[in-house]
């Protein structure tokens, strides 16, 4: 059985084909160019499955199923994209777009969603409490209870990035303040690493920022790894911001496991250990077992392997 996995971006669109076990056989990306008309976007999507399906050897009559994961509100029973500030899109029927190029059964899922199916599939199946996390932009992830996604009752599922860790803190692009995203995105540690800088214009920081033209999520970690003890400080403190929203998803959902993906998830170990350490010491929880925090494995690959096990999921 062979499906198709879509992860519908921003900036790319990553596309492969699947075979029933979630194994990648082919894959390929082509720029989003947002803002474009819907159909011009879906109609790229269909033509790359088409090649890739030429690749792999099959017919695309052959693809059971594709599954399309898209950033936003998602109404996963109809197909439709209601809402989606990334891609501009309102109330957009991208499965039923996606059929006039390939008439097969097309299932779409929030992009988050798909990502955390994608690496429960792979790396925890069978759990009965799952999380997932991305740290990049933003900070999004989804709850799989059971094997399902946890949705709610409108669609909308788990926006784990906008639950506040400090009350009347830094502003949110939600609206709120203090919540988790503001403090343990990208976007949030290159704003901390901003402040430092301005309080210590002896920080390696300054340096490397110079090497780099530029303040990104890597410069305090840069300077951290070379000792810098400013650098230290905001990485530690970073940390911790990550580390406390980490802790309320485990109070929460006593998670089997919880897995970190998104850019910072490049660190790995560095990330993982005083993090697991924070968690393991602050949860509630202390006489039965306890969450494993592990860092994601599937990577960029998670969106597209976790759209089409939805699709697999969705046409069983
Ligand atoms: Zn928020």
């Amino acid at each position: 059985m062979y499906y198709a996995g879509i992860d519908l971006g921003g900036t790319n669109i990553a596309v492969g084909i699947v075979d029933e076990n979630g194994k990648m056989l082919e894959s390929a990306s082509v720029p989003t160019r947002s803002g474009r008309h819907f159909s011009e976007i879906v109609k790229d999507m269909a033509d790359v499955v088409k090649q890739l399906a030429d690749k792999v050897g099959i017919s695309v009559n052959d693809i059971t199923a594709a599954g399309i994961g898209c950033p936003g509100s998602i109404d996963s029973a109809n197909g439709v994209c209601e809402y989606s500030n990334n891609l501009r899109m309102r109330h957009v029927d991208l499965a039923g777009e996606f059929k006039k190029h390939i008439d097969i059964p097309v299932y779409v899922e929030n992009d988050a969603n798909a990502a955390a199916l994608g690496e429960y599939e792979m790396n925890a199946k069978g759990s009965k409490s799952f999380v997932f996390i991305t740290l990049g932009t933003g900070v999004g992830g989804g709850v799989i209870i059971n094997g399902e996604i946890f949705r709610g009752f409108n669609g909308v599922g788990a926006e784990l990035g906008h639950t506040v860790i400090k009350m009347d803190g830094e502003p949110c692009t939600c609206g709120r303040k203090g919540c988790w995203e503001a403090y343990a995105s990208v976007t949030a540690l290159i704003r901390q690493t901003k402040e430092a800088m301005e309080k210590h214009k002896d920080s390696l920081m300054h340096e490397i920022a110079e090497k780099e033209g530029k303040v990104s999520g890597h410069t305090a970690f840069l300077a951290a790894k070379q000792g810098d003890k400013y650098g230290v400080e905001v990485v530690s403190k970073y940390f911790e911001y990550i580390a406390e929203g980490i802790t309320n998803l485990v109070n929460i959902f006593q998670p089997e496991k919880l897995v970190i993906g998104g850019s910072i998830s490049k660190e790995g170990d560095y990330l993982l250990k005083p993090v697991n350490e924070f968690v393991q010491k602050n949860d509630y929880n202390r006489y039965m077992p306890k969450a494993k925090i592990e860092i994601a494995q599937l990577f960029g690959d998670a969106g597209i392997i976790g759209a089409a096990i939805a699709a697999r999921n969705a046409t069983k």
